[in-house]
């Protein structure tokens, strides 16, 4: 019999990307979406990678304990994955109750479903290298002292943890994988890479002149979404639940990852890029650099696209998307 997975954030950039993974491995895929008035609008993820039919999408909210037990005891699932967040840095300054309820407590929410209808079902975490925010370490590892620098970093803090806890007081399969930041055509607007590829695309077609951003010597370890999907997976097939960094190893700053994406179009960066302080942020996360060394000597995982060959994907995605604004399916 297929196995059957619940994905919680379904309709975001990871869900997405980990639903293809799951249906080409022959899962039944479960997802849950928040109800909307804009019905349709929250699949476009699924349609963009060709699998909208092939999900099965039933309503549910993490804030919500009734609807996520409901869920679990209809779905039996073999695997959880919580991907489900307010997962946007800037909006955790903005909506710092709500991104405590949702991207904290809601984990405690869906552990408690699991423990409740499901104990035997396996579980993911999507806890986040924000969490080492003001770096205690150069180069990050599991065992790297956090130190989170945003409301959203705290709160992702308070998921890893409880996680843990119920690895450890009742024996739950309950892995936390610590992403590193991975990007990818189908990555928020808001996010700044997605934000670079898509004002470059503009500028490239005229569309545009500008591109307003705020802290560019920010350095990050970016890594493609299709990859880190595949750790998620991973750290489910393993006999013992764990905690594992995801990352590529490698930091690179706003302003180099900028020029990738000019220079691809041939357009010259300093004619249009704009330091808006607007964008600047109350506390920032100036570097993050991960070590993945255990990812691979355990689950044998190693990203296979770099940043160059991403940024590329992107920026030729979003010139697509300007062009053929109707054109969804790229699969
Ligand atoms: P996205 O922002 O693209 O997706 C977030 C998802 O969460 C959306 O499907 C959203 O639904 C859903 N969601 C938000 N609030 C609720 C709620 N109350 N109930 C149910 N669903 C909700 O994030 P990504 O796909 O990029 O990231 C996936 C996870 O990994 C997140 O938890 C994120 O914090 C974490 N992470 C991401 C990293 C990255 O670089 N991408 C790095 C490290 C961790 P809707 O469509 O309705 O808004
Ligand atoms: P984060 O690491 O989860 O906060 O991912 P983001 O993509 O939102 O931000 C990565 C880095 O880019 C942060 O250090 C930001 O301060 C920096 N950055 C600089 N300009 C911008 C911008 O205009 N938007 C965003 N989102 N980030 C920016």
């Amino acid at each position: 019999m297929a196995k059957r997975a619940l994905v919680t954030g379904i309709s975001g950039q990871d869900g997405a990307y980990l639903s293809r993974l799951l249906i080409q491995q022959g899962y039944e895929v479960f997802g849950m979406v928040r109800r909307s008035s804009h019905s349709g609008i929250a699949e476009h993820r699924l349609r963009w990678l060709g699998i909208l039919d092939k999900v099965k999408l039933l309503d549910g909210d993490l804030l919500d304990l009734s609807s996520i037990m409901r869920l679990i005891s209809e779905v039996q699932p073999d695997e959880v994955y919580n991907l489900a967040a307010q997962s946007f840095v800037t909006s955790s300054w903005q909506q710092p109750v709500l991104t405590a309820n949702v991207t904290a407590v809601g984990v405690t929410n869906i552990l408690e479903a699991i423990r409740l209808n499901r104990p035997q079902a396996r579980f993911y975490q999507a806890s986040s290298s924000e969490m080492y925010g003001r770096i205690q370490e150069p180069v990050q590892s599991e065992s790297t002292p956090f130190y989170p620098r945003s409301p959203y970093a705290v709160a992702k803090l308070y998921g890893h943890w409880i996680t843990v806890n119920y690895r450890e007081s009742f024996g739950l399969h309950a892995s936390s994988g610590i992403l590193f930041n991975h990007e990818s055509p189908l990555r928020g607007l808001e996010f700044v890479t997605r934000k670079v590829t898509d004002g470059v695309a503009r500028i490239k077609l005229g569309l545009n002149k500008d591109l307003r951003l705020g802290n560019i010597e920010a350095k990050r370890d970016w890594g493609h979404a299709a990859d880190y999907v595949r750790a998620m997976w991973l750290m489910l097939q393993q006999d013992h639940a764990d905690d594992y960094v995801i990352a590529t190893g490698t930091t690179t700053s706003v302003r180099e990852m900028c020029k990738i994406a000019f220079g691809h179009v041939g357009i010259d960066m300093d004619e249009h890029l704009v330091i808006d302080p607007t964008f600047y942020r109350p506390a920032e996360v100036e570097i993050l650099l991960g070590n993945p060394a255990k990812a691979k000597q355990v689950l044998g995982w190693a990203p296979q696209i770099d940043l160059q060959t991403m940024i590329v994907e992107m920026v030729e995605a979003d010139l697509d998307r300007l062009q053929h604004p109707t054109v969804v399916s790229r699969s």
